[in-house]
């Protein structure tokens, strides 16, 4: 999207003319830190209003899923986990193994091309509506700082205060809060990684049992707690990648959360008896330059300075700006949801080609990623030669090689599983096992003993097909090699004159 330039500020205001360096560079450095790149903290002004309302319900219902998740499973699996450590996933309790990596793959190209598509469309509405970085802080910890040490005033108040007994028990008090959250918000994370029922042995168990466990846990508490405590609107700016390269996929179509410099400049401060009649006569634009919609910003930008990197499009500023709207008379949404050709040409919004283009993607994704699963092998066999094994000969000549067989059941009951030699006449035998269960979720490993006449070998080795069976349904075949020995051409001679006669 084109940058938008406001209207230079009024030179005879001294207020405005304060403000026109920051006018003129404000994309040169970032709002949070001064020219030699100090923080500057942002003591952000409660926001109230229909939008604050609407992502107050919407944060709920995500918070309350979030923290639930762990806890729901869906045939004994649970809703999300992704044990990048066992690679083993579950998404909506179906379990997918590094067998299903493909599935795995299509299913991260669905995501991105979804937040392609959706960012094309809607600007960042992820950032402001669901991450939950956004939701928690602003949601939660947020909230709980204008309890603890009220608004955006008083929190300036108390920082700017010499350290007494009193600000060192509201700062404790606070701070103790976050980090009791950030131990449940870590858990949680670790809940979804490796599953709460191996979270939960960690919590109960003898510590010197789960040194791992524990120092994953203490390291996720500590790194939210940095994040919510101190690093803040930092994470959207500085290290989320989504937040870098949304400028790219962003055009004049695209709807954001947007000031209308045509109805609002030129911007000015409304004076005392000024009627709006008079406003726009002096050639005065809706915008009163109040500065709320500065205020309320989380990241601490001014939105009038057109589409930034730092808006994570809270809403905060529109219901900051709707208030002032409503108190001055003038008609809402000055700040709104609004494409750049919507304001500038008073277009209504619309599918362009490309949003169309990376719709089609999408559809095929998903289709491939049904597909993919429902077609997938409910028993998934790796059939590999022992490792350091070549071959074995018998007493009465016959050729033996071992096999290491590993099985992932996928399903959600014990399955009893069968191998067979298809196309080759030879002998195959699970070591150990006579009757092979792979137990519903699981992965096993066992060894195959496959033994054949050498007058089946062509040559010193033989490719074999082993078909993977389970209630009398063939789920795989599997193809290997069998190795023997290098033959002379007097052996190849003899059994040729023996297959001749
Ligand atoms: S809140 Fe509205 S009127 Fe006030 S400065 Fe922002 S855009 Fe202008
Ligand atoms: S500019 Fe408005 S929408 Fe963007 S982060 Fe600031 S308050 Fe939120």
């Amino acid at each position: 999207m084109k940058d938008k330039t406001p209207t230079k500020p009024d030179d005879h205001d001294p207020f405005q003319a304060s403000q026109e360096a920051d006018w003129q560079n404000f994309r040169d450095h970032l709002t949070t830190t001064d020219k030699l790149g100090h923080r500057q903290w942002v003591y952000a002004k409660k926001p109230h209003g229909k939008w604050t309302q609407r992502r107050t319900w919407l944060s709920w219902l995500l918070i309350g899923i979030m923290f639930a998740g762990p806890f729901i499973k869906i045939n004994g699996n649970p809703l999300l986990m992704m044990n990048i450590i066992e690679r083993r996933f579950s998404i909506l309790g179906q379990l997918f193994w590094p067998q299903d990596m493909v599935i795995l793959a299509v299913a991260m190209l669905i995501f991105i091309t979804g937040i392609i598509i959706f960012t094309t469309a809607f600007g960042r509405l992820w950032c402001g509506w669901t991450c939950p970085q956004t939701v928690m802080m602003e949601m939660v910890f947020r909230k709980l700082e204008y309890l603890i040490e009220g608004d955006s005033v008083e929190q300036r108040k108390l920082a700017a205060a010499p350290w007494t007994a009193g600000k060192l028990a509201r700062k404790s008090f606070k701070l103790g809060i976050f980090f009791v959250l950030s131990f449940i918000i870590g858990n949680t994370l670790l809940a979804y990684i490796i599953g709460l029922d191996a979270l939960i042995p960690i919590i109960t168990d003898d510590p010197r049992q789960h040194v791992t466990g524990l120092v994953f846990m203490i390291l996720f508490t500590l790194l939210f707690f940095a994040i919510f405590a101190r690093f803040r609107e930092q994470a959207c700016t500085y290290i989320c990648p989504y937040g870098r390269f949304q400028s790219a996929m962003l055009d004049e179509n695209t709807m954001v959360v947007a000031y209308d410099h045509k109805r609002g400049e030129k911007r000015g401060r409304l004076q005392r008896d000024e009627s709006l009649v008079r406003r726009i006569a002096g050639g005065h634009g809706d915008c009163i330059d109040c500065h709320q919609c500065v205020a309320v910003c989380p990241t601490g930008i001014d939105i009038r300075d057109g589409v930034q990197m730092e808006c994570v499009h809270c809403t905060a500023c529109i219901d900051a700006c709707d208030t002032v709207m409503d108190k001055v008379g003038s008609p809402r949404g000055l700040i709104r949801y609004a494409s750049l050709n919507s304001i500038e040409k008073g277009e209504a919004f619309c599918f362009t080609p490309r949003m169309k283009l990376y719709a089609v993607v999408l559809t095929g994704l998903i289709a491939l990623f049904l597909t993919l699963v429902f077609t997938r092998s409910a028993v998934e066999a790796m059939f590999l030669r022992a490792p350091g094994s070549m071959f074995m000969q018998t007493t009465d000549g016959k050729i033996e090689n071992l096999y290491l067989l590993k099985l992932v059941n996928k399903t959600m009951r014990d399955l009893p599983v069968e191998l067979k030699l298809e196309d080759s006449d030879g002998q195959l035998e699970v070591m150990g096992e006579k009757n092979l269960l792979v137990p519903a979720g699981k992965l096993i490993e066992t060894s195959v003993l496959i033994q054949l006449k050498p007058a089946a070998l062509d040559g010193a080795t033989k490719k074999l097909k082993v078909g993977v069976y389970s209630n009398g349904r063939r789920m795989q075949t599997v193809k290997t090699v069998f190795v023997g020995p290098r033959k002379s051409e007097s052996e190849h001679e003899k059994e040729n004159e023996h297959h001749d006669r």
